[in-house]
């Protein structure tokens, strides 16, 4: 079941949540809709599920080809996973997942067995075939969420909705809870849109990351692709860290910050404003001057938790630049903090006011 979402765009009284959004998930795909807070990833989610219409005349979701923009949620066979736990509490884990068949008109409900096979099935599935009897209040909070995940899929639907299924929990169960959704779609290809504001849970999980932002998709594309090569100055801030120099181009030459390098870029015949993104794992740090492009610094803070040695410096006019170094490095360099050391960035990525990219 492919998703097409044709120009869609969608007002809260004079406010453009949406404004002209097209995407298509293809069948089985997982698809990861990363963006700020307020950027619009939500109402896109509600609108591809029909809880939200979008602006009279907008665009169209087509379903499997098929243009359900008018049709009532309740027929477009969604399965949707909220941040927030939405089992019943009232009733055990087993009646949660069997509610949606439940509640079928009688000629389209499974027989009792089916039901109780079938619920079985999932909590399988989920691995929590354990905690059938159990009440909402007695399940920890990742399993609510495999709990919920199963619930979502007993009607067995053509799309599986995401939002934020994971927000709620800690940093440990969500990622042992975000690889687990990714066995468990490479199992069942359920296609699926998966709402984050948390870059790691898209880049992981996801087939294929949209990067929303104040209503647009600014890039469409693999996580490699999002995070490698993105599309513009957004893209790059948003996904992943980057020490951003403010300053501008001139001909051929970009000051950027406490750095002068050389800029190859489209010429402008007047000085342009520009910004040089600079990831902290591109940049290397020397104990001497040794005539690359670079800048003098004093390392302010180390942190060697972690696959990398994380330092934070600062540059004489008092810019914050922080870097990423492989721990032999950060040995072979023997930095301790109040050093002065040499900054050479291997790699900036330039941004002009005004440029198309
Ligand atoms: P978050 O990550 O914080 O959930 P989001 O990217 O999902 O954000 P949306 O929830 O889609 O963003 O909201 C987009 C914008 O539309 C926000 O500015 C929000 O305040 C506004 N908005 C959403 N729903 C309504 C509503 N029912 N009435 C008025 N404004 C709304």
């Amino acid at each position: 079941m492919s998703i097409e979402v044709q120009h869609i765009s969608k007002h809260f009284g004079t406010f453009a949540a949406l404004k002209d959004v097209s995407l298509n998930v293809a069948t089985g795909e997982l698809v990861a809709l990363l963006g700020p807070s307020g950027s619009g990833k939500t109402t896109l989610l509600r609108i591809i599920s029909g809880l939200e219409a979008p602006d009279q005349g907008s665009g169209q979701i087509l379903l499997h080809d098929e243009d359900v923009t008018s049709r009532h949620v309740g027929t477009r066979r969604v399965g949707f996973v909220f941040q927030h736990y939405a089992l019943f509490r009232h009733m055990t884990v087993f009646k949660n997942i069997a509610f949606g068949l439940q509640v079928r008109p009688r000629k389209l409900r499974p027989a009792r067995h089916q039901i109780r096979e079938k619920v079985h099935e999932l909590l399988k599935l989920v691995q929590l075939d354990w905690l059938a009897d159990r009440y909402p209040a007695q399940l920890s909070g990742g399993q609510r969420q495999r709990i919920a995940l199963a619930r979502a899929l007993a009607i067995e639907p053509k799309v599986l909705l995401l939002d934020e299924p994971f927000g709620a929990l800690d940093a440990k169960t969500r990622q042992e809870l975000r690889r687990w959704l990714r066995r468990l779609h490479s199992e069942l290809h359920v296609t699926s849109v998966l709402v984050t504001h948390d870059q790691e849970e898209a880049l992981e999980v996801a087939d294929r990351v949209v990067i929303t932002n104040a209503g647009r998709i600014e890039q469409i594309g693999t996580p490699e692709e999002v995070f490698h090569h993105p599309a513009n100055e957004f893209v790059m801030n948003f996904v992943g860290h980057v020490n951003v120099f403010h300053g501008r181009v001139e001909g051929d030459r970009a000051f950027l910050g406490p750095l002068e390098v050389e800029y190859s870029g489209q010429r402008h015949a007047t000085t342009k404003p520009a910004r040089g993104l600079i990831r902290p794992y591109d940049i290397d740090i020397e104990t001497q001057a040794n005539g690359k492009p670079g800048f003098k610094a004093t390392v302010r803070h180390i942190n060697a938790a972690g696959p990398q040695v994380k330092i934070d410096l600062t540059t004489d006019s008092g810019e914050p630049v922080h870097v990423e170094l492989p721990h032999e490095r950060f040995q072979a360099l023997g930095l301790v903090v109040g050093k002065t050391v040499f900054v050479n960035p291997r790699e900036i990525n330039v941004f002009v006011d005004d440029e198309r990219r």
